[in-house]
């Protein structure tokens, strides 16, 4: 079981031993039977602390991401907070790269400054700024996106990593874009894997979750000890469901990486429209080069700016009709996102400010046709 897609299908999913049942049982139970006090089967106790579906689940996740330990948690935002919680301390500093999902930067700059956990934002793929952003005995964490959100930046996993462990700083990288399928950070010298599960890994709009992956002993000790203190885990059904959407994870990434890059493709083609795409498969992207080398795809996510500002932009996003107007992404249906006003509010007036005239697609995997037949027609009622 060396390949990833044999891997993604049976990890942790041997036939029910009791019935044969070739997909294993949703464990909707909360506590488990002890015979003898402390005489734990298997050692499941109370499902704060484990239960079968989710362990199950995290194993799987682990394999995929070539990690040693992964927890599961009941959205994106409680796995990142479980995170910040297992590896900072009031007076420690994060640096935070200069494009990033909204809600990432608000768990920041909203919940933990008041807490005494400070951040600053820097370009990560300046060295010169990166390096001056590390506050002396005080940085312990650099916190990567790549390809970012909404702006598909990329950064270079390993030459970050290194930077941030010169200066005894732990790395994570939020793969939520990329999946484990195209982007292994562990394997590039990254500390910390998080993922939204809530997006490609659950694939089908239906589930939120959040997950954490680590090598690290001690840090994992650490992560697991908040999971199982403070309880943002996820419910046995929603383990199952995500267990269930990986199965599928590169049968789906490989048409979403197709699609997305007829789409950026054609979208690059209509200059008197678009002023500029937004897509790490494109050869002018300033990243597609270390994209290429760090990533086996460019994914799913493409964003674009259209010319005419911000009125043209939403028309552009009230005219797609294949495409629906919502927040999210990573499901099999193509999503249009208007970042400044739906995913990305929180951060205006922040330096991760998105322009209001991009546009953010999530290509879905519908047959190419019709999709660029949406474009298309959303297009020509400019
Ligand atoms: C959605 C998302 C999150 C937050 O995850 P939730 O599951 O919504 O809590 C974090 N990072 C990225 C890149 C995301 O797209």
């Amino acid at each position: 079981m060396s390949e990833f897609e044999t891997r993604a299908i049976h990890v942790a999913q041997d036939p029910d031993e009791r019935t044969g049942g070739v997909i294993p049982p949703i464990y909707m139970t909360t506590t488990h039977k002890q015979d003898g006090v402390g005489n734990l089967r298997n050692g499941f106790e109370y499902n704060r602390a484990a239960n079968p579906t989710r362990s199950a689940l995290q194993e799987a996740l682990a394999s995929l991401e070539g990690g040693a330990f992964a927890f599961s948690f009941s959205s994106g935002m409680a796995a990142e907070d479980a995170i910040i919680r297992g590896v900072l301390k009031p007076g420690d500093h994060v640096i935070l790269a200069n494009d990033m999902y909204g809600g990432s930067y608000r768990l920041f700059a909203k919940v933990y400054k008041d807490w005494g956990i400070d951040f600053s934002v820097a370009d990560l793929n300046n060295e010169n700024e990166l390096e001056a952003a590390f506050v002396d005995g005080k940085t312990k964490l650099v916190w990567i996106e790549t390809p970012s959100n909404p702006l598909m930046t990329i950064f270079d996993i390993a030459k970050i990593s290194a930077t941030a462990h010169k200066h005894n700083a732990v790395t994570v990288v939020d793969n939520t874009f990329a999946t484990p399928y195209l982007q292994r950070p562990l394997e590039l010298g990254a500390d910390i894997v998080f993922h939204s599960t809530t997006k490609y890994l659950g694939g089908h709009s239906d589930v939120l979750g959040g997950a954490v992956i680590l090598n690290n002993e001690d840090l994992a000790k650490k992560i697991e000890f908040i999971q199982f203190a403070v309880g943002a885990v996820s419910s046995p059904f929603d383990s199952w469901l995500t267990h269930r959407s990986i199965k599928t994870l590169a049968l789906r990434m490989d048409r979403h990486c197709f699609n997305a890059q007829s789409v950026a493709n054609y979208l690059e083609a209509q200059t008197d429209l678009i002023e500029v795409v937004y897509y790490p498969g494109l050869e002018n992207h300033p990243g597609h080069q270390i994209a290429a080398r760090q990533m086996s795809g460019f994914g799913g996510m493409l964003s674009f700016k259209v010319k005419g500002g911000e009125a043209t932009a939403k028309k552009v996003c009230s005219s797609l009709k294949l495409f629906t107007l919502a927040e999210s992404l990573g499901g099999v249906e193509s999503l249009v996102n208007y970042p400044a006003e739906m995913t990305h509010a929180s951060a205006n007036g922040t330096p991760l400010e998105v322009p209001r005239d991009v546009v953010r697609l999530s290509v879905g995997v519908e047959h190419i046709s019709d999709i660029l037949a949406d474009l298309a027609q959303a297009l020509e009622a400019l």
